[in-house]
């Protein structure tokens, strides 16, 4: 698919969302949630949403979906990602467990692991 994606500007939204989210997430979790996690973008990622890559420490995330579905990134997606991050570094989980869930929760999201998109995000991937 011949597609162009404005990698810096999608970079720049990314990391607002996400900084602002790690942030609030400092005021819940005060411990051991060390830094906001690098975030990539995916240009060949198109069914898949987001991945959180818990032991390397970053996210990436589809191009594709984002550049359609800016809104449902930054309420659903990137929240979705760096909670597996915050989940992994605390808890231990790595994937979508109680810990995961807890977390969702605490940062007043709806812990479901489906979203809506024109897309089967998240059927497998979370890792
Ligand atoms: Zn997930």
């Amino acid at each position: 698919m011949l597609e162009t994606y404005n990698i810096p500007a999608m970079l720049r939204f990314a990391n607002q969302v996400g900084g602002e989210f790690w942030l609030k997430a400092f005021g819940i979790f005060p411990y051991r949630i060390g830094k906001m996690p690098e975030i990539k973008m995916n240009a060949r990622l198109t069914s898949t949403g987001g991945r959180a890559f818990m032991e390397a420490g970053f996210i990436d995330l589809s191009c594709y979906l984002m550049k359609r579905n800016m809104k449902h990134y930054e309420d659903v997606i990137i929240p979705h990602e760096l909670c597996h991050i915050i989940a992994f570094r605390i808890w231990g989980d790595t994937g979508h467990g109680k810990a995961w869930k807890y977390a969702m929760q605490e940062m007043g999201l709806n812990p479901d692991r489906l979203h809506t998109m024109q897309t089967k995000h998240m059927a497998k991937s979370r890792r």
